[in-house]
């Protein structure tokens, strides 16, 4: 099938690539590319963050974890497994995804939570992995063009199955207005000897701690409905506050870029065939798109397969 996908964040590349797998004639079109999207400013940590439907989030987010351990035997993609710990104020329901971290045992909350889990992760560098993910497709024969879409149809009509992976851009491409921002800032600072990362729900705010190879991801925040990119300096001070409560080591670590994202928020995940033209929609991962990157792809690579057995 001549498929062409729309998006080239981490969504729309791993889509590319499954579907060359398979066998399939795939392009890419976007509007940016790597470094240039929201997938580039990910932490990004393998975990189902603001992302739904539980049930297939949790088997996306398990075929993927699976994908990334693979990954993570070489160090050209940027992916390591990390152990980390995840705190909660309040007590929370064992999670739906569970089976997919397969060491998560429970911990205790101390004087200040009600628990939390320890488990290990997949940890991905975007500023390597992408342009890792890129060289994979464009390597595979899949041809990247740089432009705006507006007119899903019209691709149909050239004679193509179109895969919209157009993150936050479906709002408008396909006209859903469910689709929002969540806005998050990060400071990425340079690596001081940590390994192991840390999340916690602070009230109003998120607290995490990622580190990658070369650099510390410091978040965060998280502000449904937010559309500006502007870097908020308070922002910025009161993540390095929190950060260094947990882990005072950071203090001396040297700030070296700050960065702000929209998260593609849905109430979940838009994962399906139009029932009246060859259109897949993959979009709306929220705060999860990477930990959801191989399970979705996938399951694209069915839907696409399936057309084509229809004929
Ligand atoms: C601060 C922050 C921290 C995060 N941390 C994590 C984490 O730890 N783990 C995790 O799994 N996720 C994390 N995320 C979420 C993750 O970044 C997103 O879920 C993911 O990047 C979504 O990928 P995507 O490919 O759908 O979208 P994007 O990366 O936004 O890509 C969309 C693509 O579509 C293109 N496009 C849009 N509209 C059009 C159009 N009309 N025509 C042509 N092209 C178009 C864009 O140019 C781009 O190429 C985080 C996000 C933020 C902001």
């Amino acid at each position: 099938v001549r498929v062409t996908i729309v998006g080239a964040g981490v969504v729309g590349l791993t889509t590319a690539l499954e579907l060359c797998r398979a066998g399939h004639t795939v392009d890419v079109v976007a509007r940016d590319t790597t470094p240039g999207t929201t997938s580039d400013v990910a932490a990004a940590i393998w975990y189902p963050y603001r992302v739904g439907p539980h049930d297939a989030v949790a088997d996306w987010a398990a075929q993927s974890y699976r994908i990334f351990a693979e990954l993570a035997r070489d160090e050209a993609t940027g992916v390591v497994i990390r152990q980390g710990t995840e705190m909660f104020r309040d007590r929370v329901a064992e999670p739906a995804w569970r089976a997919g971290a397969t060491d998560l045992e429970s911990v205790s909350g101390g004087d200040h939570f009600a628990g939390g889990y320890r488990f290990s992760a997949p940890v991905i560098d975007m500023s390597r992995y992408l342009p890792w993910l890129q060289a994979s497709v464009e390597r595979g024969g899949v041809g990247i063009e740089r432009a705006v879409v507006t007119d899903l149809g019209a691709l149909v009509d050239e004679g193509r199955v179109v895969v919209n992976c157009a993150g936050l851009g479906a709002r408008e491409l396909a006209d859903d207005p469910t689709v929002e921002p969540v806005r998050g800032q990060v400071v990425r600072v340079r690596q001081i000897g940590i390994t192991e990362w840390y999340d916690e729900d602070t009230p109003g705010a998120l607290t995490y701690i990622v580190p990658r190879l070369d650099d510390i991801v410091l978040g965060g925040s998280a502000e449904r409905g937010r559309w500006d990119v502007e870097v908020d300096a308070s922002e910025t001070e009161a993540i390095m506050r929190r950060c260094i409560a947990v882990e005072p080591r950071l203090a001396d670590a040297q700030v070296l870029s700050t960065a702000v994202g929209l998260r593609p928020w849905r109430p979940s995940v838009r994962l399906a065939t139009e029932t009246d033209r060859p259109v897949v929609h993959c979009y709306g991962h929220g705060g999860a798109g990477v930990t959801l990157s191989w399970g979705c792809a996938r399951e694209v690579v069915g839907l696409v397969d399936a057309y084509d057995r229809k004929g």
